[in-house]
């Protein structure tokens, strides 16, 4: 069983958005004009790198929330701003693999059966390497596992990598994303708005997912 590092409190979780196809980018400063045009980003946080911001007063209109869904602040958090801030890194020049604690067995794309072992067989690979069975499996930032390892499927034995598995709303692979904080997974959606401001950067049709560390 893979031990998932964890920050000293437990993190209510992120929202992510990113392009459906995981192979698809968008170039970071393009992302960062559009959101500021849609109001979506507030001043760069001081305490965090270059790609973080504060929400901008449009957040309530390009995202829906529900119930607590947005944490001001919190335990273990202090060296941060309070409130929603973003996440907006330069895309990856391969696919992420994105999953926390609250991530599910991903459905196979051949089968849809689930993979009730994921955990396990993920973490072992890096980019190009093929790790033998046998070999203990290498350190690997769970956020950031290499999105095309491959995964076979116990039920109908296709193996497919990583990415092409479906991960439904509790992880997913990607090179460019968006990402707020802290928002329980489920409890905030992109409205509208934002949707179609991301679907018109390039990269086709985004989706969202949710991230607990
Ligand atoms: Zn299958």
């Amino acid at each position: 069983m893979q031990i998932i590092p964890r920050t000293t409190s437990l993190h209510t979780g992120r929202l992510v958005l990113a392009p459906a196809d995981p192979l698809q980018a968008v170039d970071q400063a393009t992302i960062i004009a559009a959101l500021h045009r849609l109001g979506l980003l507030g001043g760069q946080r001081s305490d965090a790198a270059a790609s973080a911001f504060a929400a901008g007063p449009a957040l309530g209109a390009l995202i829906g929330f529900t119930g607590c869904a947005v944490q001001f602040g919190g335990e273990g958090r202090a060296a941060i701003d309070v409130g929603p801030w973003l996440r907006i890194p330069p895309p990856s020049e391969a696919p992420r693999l994105f999953w926390g604690r609250n991530t599910r067995p991903p459905r196979c794309p051949a089968c849809g059966a689930p993979l009730r072992s994921w955990r396990e067989r993920l973490p072992v690979a890096a980019a190009g390497d093929v790790a033998p069975a046998s070999s203990a499996p290498a350190s690997c930032d769970p956020t950031s596992c290499n999105a095309v390892q491959p995964l076979r499927c116990d039920a109908c034995e296709t193996t497919s990598p990583a990415l092409r598995w479906r991960w439904g709303r509790h992880g997913g692979a990607a090179r460019s994303t968006v990402s707020i904080e802290e928002v329980f997974p489920g409890e905030g959606t992109p409205l509208p708005a934002l949707v179609k401001a991301l679907d018109a950067l390039g990269a086709g049709p985004w989706v969202f997912f949710y991230i607990q560390d």
